[in-house]
């Protein structure tokens, strides 16, 4: 017998029997063991009976809200407080209202002086943590004491930007992914991956994204995605246009020696351990190790950096646990 074939199946019925793959009659990928983790930011959690709890913790964040459930959710907080309030800014293929939440001091005239921070969640529906971890920390904004936050800047927030694709649900959407229980969809109902479609703006949901960004001007823009499929020791991990490739170094300077420092001091400081934004060299080679490319602008991060606007994808956490305080 050729020892490669014996190999493979001596691979296989050790993976089969190893606690990693899925359990007996699942239909589950097999994936990693769980890793225990307990940190500061399991404070921002708040406890069952809360009149503020979002429709995530209720469920020990093993589920995600649907769209009208969260906007449900984000409409009773702009009821409850002046910082907050909603507006419109698109209409998906569906027919769905896009919605941003303005969370300022100034009322509907934002004070110009003030830079704009604008976040999205849910381009890739399926990794949503974002939009979870955003309404807690627009909670603790608006009720919790964090109102602060809002002295020197003005926070917009998109709490899902694949708004069809998010509403388009299934267990088995992403198996390769830690949660929730039941997962969006990666593309919009025109099949158009949007975090491809920054130049060619195909989808009506970009050309509304882009009047959003044309509107307000951010001063940042991040968004906010979950890693699948590839394990590594980072609990979180975020990056930018990396140096060399830069279309505007001045931009890229101050994202690699200013924010990320204190991003990293702040994650840290919370029990996290931030990395870099990283790909595998090749998914199935580990070996080969991980690697930054050039993105190009049709990436929200690439087209930041072509448009002079300091831009962050971020990614995680694996564990679903928030970190409102930290990003
Ligand atoms: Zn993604």
């Amino acid at each position: 017998m050729n020892i490669l074939p014996a190999a493979i199946l001596a691979a296989s019925i050790a993976t089969a029997a190893s606690p990693a793959a899925g359990p007996a009659g699942s239909d589950r990928a097999p994936l990693p063991p769980e890793q225990v983790w307990h940190g500061a930011s399991e404070k921002l959690v708040v406890k069952p009976g809360d009149p503020w709890i979002t429709p995530s913790e209720k469920t020990g964040l093993t589920a995600t809200p649907d769209y009208a459930e969260t906007r449900a959710w984000l409409e009773r907080l702009a009821a409850a407080s002046p910082l907050i309030r909603i507006e419109t800014f698109g209409r998906t293929p569906q027919g769905r209202d896009m919605i941003v939440v303005i969370a300022s001091r100034d009322g509907s005239a934002l004070d110009p002086a003030k830079p704009v921070l604008l976040v999205q969640a849910g381009i890739h529906a399926g990794e949503i943590d974002g939009k979870d971890a955003g309404l807690m920390l627009l909670r603790d904004i608006a009720l919790r004491g964090k109102a602060d936050l809002l002295d020197k800047v003005n926070f917009l927030f998109v709490p899902i930007f694949n708004i069809d694709g998010h509403e388009r649900t299934s267990p088995y959407n992403r198996p390769n992914q830690r949660g929730p229980v039941s997962q969006g969809w990666r593309t919009t109902a025109q099949n158009i991956n949007l975090n491809r479609d920054y130049m060619k703006a195909d989808a009506p949901e970009m050309q509304a994204m882009l009047g959003l960004i044309n509107r307000y001007d951010p001063a940042l823009y991040m968004d906010l995605h979950v890693s699948d499929g590839l394990d590594f020791q980072y609990d979180i991990t975020f990056g930018f246009q990396d140096a060399p490739y830069a279309q505007s170094p001045a931009a890229n300077r101050w994202l690699e020696q200013l924010y990320r420092p204190k991003a990293d001091a702040a994650l840290k400081a919370a029990g996290h351990v931030p990395g870099p934004l990283v790909l595998a060299v090749d998914d199935r080679r580990p070996e080969d190790g991980l690697f930054l490319p050039r993105f190009a602008a049709n990436f929200s991060h690439g087209y930041g950096d072509l448009r002079h606007m300091p831009s962050i994808l971020g990614s995680g956490p694996i564990n679903r646990i928030p970190l409102a305080s930290g990003m």
